[in-house]
């Protein structure tokens, strides 16, 4: 049997990096599939307090680079492309075809999937017309386009306050809008937005539409118990309303929750031997950094068993 690889982790983030770290250090023939650079959601993450190791916290896109680094100290090889689809080869415990956008089809003993999950939209009036013109998916990255400006921050999260609280660095005023009267954010982080003069919140609302002429300049909000309308002024608005997992590539295989989570167990088996999953693309309680980083050590632990049974 000609199989290239004995693991191809497909996605570059922490639980797929370290997948690859753990892979590389038992010296099996690993590769590791990203379409873009490695880092995924923590290239955009300003700082991250919450990972152990680093008491001042640490900026996202060095923890990637600092990540990409270790593995690739112990050989990591990297292919940049993104991928169209995976496929069982013909007989049992054959191994796995993965398809390329562009580029040859490679071939795998086994899977990890580490794809992580993508920010939703709201699909609201407005929004697609000015994405990229106020409306912004990633504070980190336009946040400092608006300096003294007002902005809107959608959602009541981590991510939405993590991000009103960094937006507060640049912006004049940050106007958080938020479904409910309660936050889901960690309490830490509500009591630092709330205790910041910048940020006001505008709970019991939903954004029905955004306004503007060519960029942003209003967010229509309707309060969901008294059905007022009203119009929050802003400059750009940040929709930071979750994530869902990005699984589409393997889910005419593996089981997964109603929201595409894959489903895998403690070893981070999924229904499918041979394919495992790892990080915020499988269904799991705490999606975080540090729960990433544990998933890929354990995916990698259990390809390199699979795959030792195999040979
Ligand atoms: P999230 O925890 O799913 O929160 C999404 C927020 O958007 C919720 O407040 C939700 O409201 C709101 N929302 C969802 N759909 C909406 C809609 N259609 N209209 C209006 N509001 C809507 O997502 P996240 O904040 O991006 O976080 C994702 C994961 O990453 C979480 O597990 C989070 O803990 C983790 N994370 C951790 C950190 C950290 O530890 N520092 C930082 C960022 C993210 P409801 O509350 O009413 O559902």
């Amino acid at each position: 049997m000609r199989t290239a690889y004995e693991i191809v982790i497909i996605g570059g983030g922490p639980a797929g990096m370290t997948a690859a770290l753990y892979a590389c250090r038992a010296r099996t023939k690993v590769l590791l599939v990203e379409k873009a650079l490695c880092g995924g959601q923590v290239l955009v993450a300003d700082t991250i307090e919450n990972f152990p190791g680093f008491p001042e916290g640490i900026k996202g896109p060095d923890l990637a680079e600092w990540m990409f680094k270790q593995a690739s100290h112990f050989g990591l090889e990297v292919k940049t492309a993104e991928v169209s689809g995976v496929e069982l080869k013909s007989g049992a415990k054959d191994g796995f075809k993965v398809r390329l956008q562009e580029g040859p089809v490679l071939e795998a003993l086994s899977l990890i999937i580490a794809t992580g999950a993508g920010w939703n939209k709201l699909n609201i009036p407005g929004e697609q017309k000015l994405t990229g013109r106020g409306v912004s998916y990633c504070a980190t990255c336009d946040g400092p386009l608006f300096k003294g400006k007002d902005v809107a921050v959608i959602g009541g999260g981590d991510t939405a306050l993590e991000d009103a609280i960094f937006l507060t660095k640049f912006a004049r005023k940050v106007t958080v809008v938020h479904r409910r009267d309660k936050l889901r954010a960690t309490k830490i982080l509500q009591e630092r937005a709330f205790a910041n003069k910048r940020i006001e919140f505008v709970l019991d609302s939903v954004a029905v539409e955004i306004k503007g002429t060519d960029r942003v300049e209003t967010v229509v909000v309707k309060d969901v118990k008294t059905e007022k309308v009203s119009e929050v002024r802003a400059d750009a608005v940040f929709m930071l309303v979750g994530t869902t997992p990005n699984s589409q590539i393997v889910k005419s295989l593996v089981k997964t929750d109603e929201k595409g989570c894959i489903l895998a167990d403690d070893d981070m088996k999924t229904s499918v031997e041979g394919i495992f999953a790892c990080g915020d693309v499988r269904k799991k309680l705490l999606r975080q950094v540090v729960t990433a980083t544990g998933d890929g050590a354990t995916a990698a632990f259990s390809a390199e068993h699979y795959v030792e049974g195999l040979i």
